[in-house]
């Protein structure tokens, strides 16, 4: 039995020394020290030895268990030891790598150009007046002057939802909507910015949806030279001082008179060039004097107020800007075309 215990010893020194890892470390331990391990069987074969033997095996019994267990700690924390630098040399940080850069935003070119638009018309006091864009064909055509029979609907070639509700053709509905909320022939400087549907086609300058600014002056004594000189000088801050400004006679249902605004080319300053076909020119505003009859509507007395409005597009007037010649590039998201306004 002394020899069986020694052999024990040396077989589980061995197998404690050779674990690799803590699960096989512990196997050992059940293997050796559980309650079917081998000195446990050793100790149950205890009665078959002679009584004075006894003593002496059970003390030989406890002097293996003790070397085995203390043998298994010191294992285990030198097992633990190199799993923890393990664990720290495949999760660690390299500070000197470079950081994941996070992506700043920034605005569409066309909301700029609004930006820009709005900035403008603040500084000359006017405020910002916003609507829906699904309007019912009342605000989009017949406040503005446009009875359901009237020929210049056609211009307007439109979205219908029903037979009374539509895609707004034009930023103009908010004009009456601000007229009409308040008092009669109180003073209006508004500017109405936002997407207009038209039914159109999809190609360089044209599109179905586009942006619109338009404004709207009402007070007493507003004259012709007022809406002139408004104009001149917006156009001015938006492109450069020595623009020039042209007004040629036109037809809008909602104004009298009325007159398609053009400005001398930012591209070649009124020489002529392939931009403005080598006119000089480039049409850009349509205004006019408020229609007495858009102010009857509205409650206003065209006796005691008058006014002017004008409506330009956005997407012509960055164009301009940014010498972009395909209006399509607005609204394709290609971020190649896009950063480029960072
Ligand atoms: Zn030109």
């Amino acid at each position: 039995m002394e020899q069986e215990l020694i052999q024990i010893k040396e077989k589980a020194l061995a197998a404690i020394k050779a674990a690799d890892d803590l699960t096989v470390l512990n196997e050992q331990r059940v293997r050796y020290l559980g309650k079917k391990g081998s000195l446990t069987a050793i100790l149950r074969g205890m009665g078959k030895l002679a009584p004075e033997e006894r003593p002496r095996i059970g003390q030989l019994v406890n002097k293996v268990r003790a070397d085995i267990e203390s043998l298994i700690e010191e294992k285990q924390t030198a097992l633990k030891a190199r799993e923890l630098s393990d664990r720290l040399a495949t999760e660690k940080i390299d500070v000197t790598l470079p950081g994941r850069k996070r992506e700043l935003g920034h605005f569409h070119p066309l909301t700029l150009t609004l930006n820009k638009l709005k900035d403008i018309f603040r500084s000359m006091g006017y405020s910002i007046a916003e609507g829906p864009q699904i309007e019912t064909d009342y605000f989009n055509f017949e406040a503005l002057n446009l009875p359901k029979d009237h020929p210049a609907r056609d211009m307007q070639d439109s979205f219908y939802i029903t037979d009374e509700i539509l895609m707004r053709t034009q930023t103009s509905p908010v004009q009456a909507r601000t007229m009409q909320s308040h008092e009669p022939n109180s003073p209006i400087k508004i500017i109405a910015p936002g997407r207009v549907y038209r039914r159109d086609d999809y190609d360089a300058t044209h599109s179905p949806m586009f942006t619109q600014v338009e404004g709207l002056c009402i007070d007493e004594n507003i004259k012709f030279s007022d809406l002139k000189g408004t104009l001149t000088m917006a156009m001015q801050q938006l492109f450069n001082d020595d623009l020039k400004l042209r007004f040629r006679p036109s037809f809008f249902p909602f104004t009298e008179p009325s007159a398609e605004v053009d400005i001398s080319c930012v591209m070649c300053h009124g020489k002529g060039c392939r931009v403005c076909k080598g006119t000089g020119w480039l049409e850009i505003l349509g205004a006019g004097m408020v229609h007495p009859r858009v102010l009857e509507m509205s409650g206003y007395d065209p006796q005691k107020v008058s006014g002017f409005a004008f409506g330009l597009g956005v997407e012509r007037v960055a164009m301009l800007a940014y010498g972009i010649e395909d209006l399509r590039l607005f609204f394709d998201n290609d971020l190649r075309f896009l950063k480029q306004f960072c």
